[in-house]
């Protein structure tokens, strides 16, 4: 049995102030929906102390939004993955096509990342999804696999079966168009298969979330399809509300 996880991916955005008023509404707004998934919110790197402080034991984890490819040293601005969990840290965040579009992170940079998170003792959160262009020339699936290879090569596979695995149609983040549940449902059983192709039962281990524009009001036709394992929230994640909402409909 695979247990759903919801994911609140703050991005860049957020202040003492306004981080405060949303966890303090978020937590009571979901407190029914609690104990059927796990939950995690990757703040901004600065709020992690905050966060962490304000989830207090509601079992709702602190997550980050990427870590360090290299393991401590000469990285100005960098942050690693032992400093995370050090900070309380469960989840990170790793690939995310913001950072690999506008921050040139390369596939092997991902890896390692991935790894770095996996030897620190968390959870990595492996974002893979084509880009329209990808998608409209037939080549999802060969885009995301190869995203799902560098990781498996520098990790193994029991290396990515330390984590979980979200598919972000690149065209769908943060655009108000979400994937339809016919290609949702299709990506996620052909990531499954080619896992499962890895190595046997590898494909049905895996949590693998959705993510990219989801909302209240598209959460439930996504979130019931038998491949779909949860969620990654961005821009919805910032209104306590509607994050309950997306949660009631996983519970
Ligand atoms: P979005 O972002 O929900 O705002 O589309 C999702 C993500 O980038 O993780």
């Amino acid at each position: 049995m695979r247990k759903p996880i919801l994911i609140a991916n703050w991005k860049m955005n957020g202040s003492l102030h306004a981080n405060q008023a949303l966890l303090v509404r978020l937590l009571t707004k979901i407190r029914p929906y609690r104990k059927a998934m796990d939950m995690a919110v990757c703040p901004p790197f600065p709020y992690l102390f905050q966060v962490r402080d304000l989830l207090g034991y509601t079992g709702l984890a602190l997550g980050a939004q990427n870590a360090s490819p290299a393991a401590s040293g000469a990285h100005t601005g960098e942050v690693s993955a032992t400093m995370l969990r050090e900070m309380g840290c469960r989840y990170v965040l790793i690939g995310h096509s913001e950072r690999r579009s506008m921050y040139h992170e390369s596939s092997d940079d991902v890896a390692a990342r991935f790894r770095q998170v996996r030897s620190a003792g968390m959870t990595p959160i492996l974002c893979v999804g084509e880009t329209l262009e990808e998608r409209e020339q037939g080549r999802a699936m060969a885009a995301i696999e190869m995203q799902l290879q560098t990781v498996i090569d520098e990790n193994g596979m029991a290396g990515l079966r330390d984590g979980i695995i979200a598919y972000e149609p690149v065209w769908a983040i943060g655009t108000g168009r979400t994937a339809s549940p016919a290609q949702v449902s299709e990506t996620h059983r052909a990531v499954r298969q080619f896992l499962e192709f890895q190595e046997a039962g590898g494909g049905e281990a895996l949590r693998i979330v959705y993510g990219g524009s989801v909302k209240a009001g598209n959460a439930a036709e996504l979130f019931q399809l038998p491949d779909v394992d949860g969620g990654l929230i961005g821009g919805a994640s910032l209104q306590a509300d509607e994050f309950a909402d997306i949660a009631s409909a996983l519970a």
